[in-house]
């Protein structure tokens, strides 16, 4: 039997140094499934390391009789983080299949997944502007431009998608009470200098909540979308010009 591990698993159990949490892999004894604990408190792991493991499960939520192996968090003291990340968890895959198949399991790393993420990738940036329309009363708006002008646009939500804030989406309530939903991306461009910390230590959660257009100081991949969410609400719209795409 061949124990298939998802590339995507251990990429995303691979933290940042910072957020002083780590992950584990833990596999079954059977070599037949794995799962992913993260993160676990480094503190918490210490302790696993210096074999206070108890028979019963473990405190970090494994299970008993699994067997653990630490995913090391990787060092974001480089230009490119998600390089050093992605690096990092080849290594840990690596690895990984090296250390399983010392214990007699055969393990191979999928990483279609990948892949498939990087096509998707290629579709984004060949995506084509929709026009915005209300979903009640059918009105149409040409270009964002229009629809920033347009007094009776108001921005309502910010229904943000912190896997990817790039498909993220800005909902704009319509004097007839009808929705309009616009794309983020149609305002903010992709940006691969901040990585993205949701749901991490330094994260205050803003973005869970999509009624909140509060700003946020993370230094975060996310924060930019926040910034134009704000700015759009803050708008004045009789005298905006062209909507601003930072
Ligand atoms: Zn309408």
């Amino acid at each position: 039997m061949t124990l298939k591990i998802k590339f995507s698993d251990i990429l995303r159990a691979t933290l940042g140094l910072s957020t002083g949490n780590e992950s584990w892999v833990g596999v079954s004894p059977d070599g037949d499934s794995y799962h992913i604990v993260s993160p676990v408190d480094s503190q918490i792991a210490k302790g696993v390391m210096a074999c206070n493991r108890p028979t019963d499960g473990t405190p970090f939520g494994g299970y008993s009789r699994w067997i653990y192996f630490r995913i090391p968090p990787y060092s974001e003291s480089t230009d490119n983080t998600q390089n050093a990340r992605q690096n990092q968890a080849w290594l840990v895959a690596q690895e990984l299949v090296n250390r399983l198949q010392r214990l007699g399991i055969v393990a191979i790393i999928d990483s279609s997944e990948a892949r498939s993420t990087e096509s998707e990738n290629r579709v984004h940036n060949s995506y084509v502007k929709a026009k915005p329309v209300c979903q009640k009363c059918g009105d149409e708006w040409n270009r964002l431009a229009d629809c920033l002008r347009d007094p009776d646009l108001n921005l309502h939500a910010y229904r943000a998608c912190v896997d990817d804030f790039q498909k993220g989406v800005f909902v704009f309530v319509h004097k007839c009470g009808g929705f309009v939903n616009i794309p983020v991306r149609d305002f903010v461009r992709k940006s691969y200098v901040t990585r993205n910390v949701a749901g991490l230590q330094a994260c205050p959660g803003f973005c869970y909540y999509e009624r909140s257009l509060q700003e946020c100081s993370a230094f975060c991949e996310g924060s930019r979308y926040r910034r134009v969410a704000l700015r759009i609400s803050r708008r004045r719209p009789v005298q905006s010009k062209e909507p601003a795409v930072v």
